[in-house]
């Protein structure tokens, strides 16, 4: 059997999960360099439809694999019809995009696999015929590279941002359906409650404004809000901002809040301290502001403003908006 790079897309609520994508051209670079092919799963029940927008990249085949038990995630139900699947099919590599919800059912499919799982990886490398996956340790202070050990199949899960999922190769693939096999998760999901419905996922956000302590006051915030809603997207912060309560925890970025990669992301009076830069470094376009043409935002800025935010973005917002008009 040919080897190959299984990929396991996600869905929830029947919306597929974008970040899939970025997992999807991961796994086409790996296969450029050691051949293996690629092939896409995505579980749940009645997603066919979602499968046909993953048929339309350069990989071998898309499974749908479907059951009664998978229509709302439990990680008992995902982790029983993965291990199966994986077991029938033995590829040579499992990538997951490392999101809440694979966070929460890979360490379980890896164990009942009794394989090894690297997780949150930014990056691979392949070196005379090993494959070496590349994560951060130390809140981002150091990058290791790291080898499975054991047979395969090996699992590996892909930080968000790491790979560019408008990157990943189009085509056209077919597309099969695979009855799962059927449990009875030990856990009954309920509705999603009020607070997660209103939680914003900042994984999804295509522009993000984030702010830090230059922004000064609470009430400043009016200004990034402003900007964001301006160009449709998400107001976002530094630790400090949320450890004062001004913002909810989940809108924070960096090592303890999220990892993000929108199309563009303003950093207003952020310094650009290593914990808040790995949480969105991968963003396509960072924009920042900040009145100390020394600050390390600035290394990593595509676009910098060195000069005072409450002068630059109100005027920055302006502009936008008579372009709109
Ligand atoms: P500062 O470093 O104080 O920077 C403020 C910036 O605003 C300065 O560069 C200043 O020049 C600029 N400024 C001031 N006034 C203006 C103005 N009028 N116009 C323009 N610019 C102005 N941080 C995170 O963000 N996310 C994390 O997840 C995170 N996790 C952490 C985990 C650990 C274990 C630790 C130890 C720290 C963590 N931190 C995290 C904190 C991190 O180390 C920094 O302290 C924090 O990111 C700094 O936030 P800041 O850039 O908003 O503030």
């Amino acid at each position: 059997m040919a080897d190959t790079i299984l990929v396991v897309a996600e869905q929830r609520e029947s919306k597929l999960n974008r970040v899939s994508f970025e997992t999807i051209a991961a796994a086409q670079s790996i296969s450029r360099e050691t051949g293996w092919g690629v092939e896409v799963v995505l579980t749940g029940s009645g997603i066919a439809s979602l499968a046909q927008e993953l048929a339309q990249k350069s990989v071998a085949r898309v499974y749908v694999l479907e059951a009664a038990s998978l229509a709302a995630y439990t990680s008992d139900a995902y982790v029983f019809a993965l291990k199966q699947f994986i077991q029938q099919k033995q590829p040579k590599l499992v990538l997951f995009p490392h999101t809440y919800q694979v966070r929460d059912f890979a360490p379980r499919l890896a164990l009942a696999l009794d394989r090894a799982l690297v997780s949150d990886t930014i990056g691979y490398k392949y070196e005379n015929g090993k494959l070496l996956f590349t994560r951060q340790m130390f809140q981002g202070k150091f990058a290791a590279d790291v080898s499975f050990a054991g047979d395969a199949p090996w699992l590996a899960t892909i930080q968000i941002g790491a790979f560019r999922g408008d990157q990943a190769v189009a085509g056209t693939a077919p597309v099969e359906h695979v009855a799962a096999a059927e449990t009875t998760p030990r856990v009954t999901p309920h509705e999603v409650f009020q607070e997660a419905k209103q939680a914003v996922d900042l994984s999804q956000a295509e522009v993000i404004v984030a702010v830090g302590r230059g922004i000064k006051e609470q009430k400043n915030l009016a200004l990034a809000e402003e900007l964001a809603k301006t160009l449709g997207g998400e107001v976002a912060a530094s630790r400090p901002i949320c450890d004062n309560g001004w913002l909810p925890l989940e809108r924070q970025i960096g090592s303890s809040g999220q990892t993000v990669a929108p199309k563009l992301y303003f950093a207003l009076g952020i310094s650009g301290a290593i914990q808040h830069i790995v949480g969105m470094k991968g963003s396509r376009t960072i924009v920042a502001v900040n009145k100390d043409p020394e600050a390390p935002i600035f290394e990593i800025a595509d676009v910098g403003v060195v000069g005072n935010l409450f002068e630059i973005v109100p005027a920055l917002t302006e502009e936008i908006k008579k372009t709109k008009a």
